[in-house]
């Protein structure tokens, strides 16, 4: 059963088209890659499911509610919860605290939020700096913090925007490993869009590939690697297969 449907998902930015009439449908349970070079609209994407950015055609279905027109927040209480590519912890407050103040989207006790705080923070290898400033965490630190600010909501759908990016080869493993557990110990459904082939292409069931905000193709990590105008999207643009951190909402 489908869990994310985008039907003929079109954002405009004045007379850009960020993204282009993208269909697709994301079944409970998956790993879904999003892939494309930089800039192709896959933040977008994240962004108009949200509604940080209401779409300007198409339709956007959660457990067959329209969501299109639903506020952010009310979004997220239905249980899609997010990374962010860029980000943004609030540097002086405790670890603990960033993730508890994610937390009351859904908790409305202070006890309530601490105990999803802790647990998101064990789950995330983040439970020893959990009293440290956020702002004192390095990127790898930082990047889970994401993750387990995106747990605390208690989703049952997680965007996750480029949470490998920057990361060492070492880091790399821990990440892969505690997004694999969000879907078999959480039980949680992943879209992930991420650079870094070896993370992609390691733990998708199915990928979706844009370029310039428009379906390229969709299908399992082997088949779209082989695909020769996925192929051209990655050759024409220099860096998008190797990773690194990338500017951009
Ligand atoms: P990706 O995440 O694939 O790198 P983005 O979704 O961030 O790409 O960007 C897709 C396109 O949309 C880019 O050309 C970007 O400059 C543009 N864009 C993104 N957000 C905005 C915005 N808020 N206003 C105007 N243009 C935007
Ligand atoms: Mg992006």
């Amino acid at each position: 059963m489908s869990i994310l449907v985008l039907e003929n998902l079109t954002k405009a930015f004045g007379g850009l088209v960020a993204v282009n009439n993208v269909s697709l449908e994301v079944k409970e349970g998956e790993i879904f890659g999003l892939i494309g070079p930089n800039g192709s609209g896959k933040t977008t994407i994240f962004n108009t499911i949200n509604h940080f950015y209401l779409a300007t055609k198409g339709r956007i279905i959660f457990k067959g509610i329209d969501i299109t027109n639903k506020k952010t927040f009310e979004i997220a209480r239905l249980g899609i919860g997010r990374t962010f590519q860029k980000v943004r912890p609030l540097k002086r407050l405790s670890v603990e605290d960033n993730v508890m103040a994610a937390a009351f989207a859904r908790e409305s006790t202070f006890e309530g939020s601490r105990k999803v705080a802790r647990e998101v923070l064990e789950f995330c290898h983040l439970g020893e700096v959990s009293h440290m400033p956020a702002g004192s965490l390095p990127i790898a630190g930082r990047k889970r913090l994401e993750i387990a600010k995106a747990l605390a909501t208690r989703p049952s759908l997680i965007l996750l925007d480029e949470t490998a990016a920057g990361l060492n080869p070492a880091e790399l493993d821990e990440a892969i490993d505690i997004i694999k557990k969000i879907r078999s110990e959480l039980g949680i459904t992943i879209i992930i869009v991420e650079h870094i082939m070896k993370v992609i292409m390691n733990i998708s069931d199915r990928i979706h590939a844009i370029a310039f905000g428009a379906t390229i193709t969709e299908g399992t990590p082997k088949e779209v690697a082989s695909h020769p105008t996925v192929i051209e999207a990655y050759l024409g643009t220099d860096a998008t297969l190797v990773g690194g951190d990338y500017a951009g909402a």
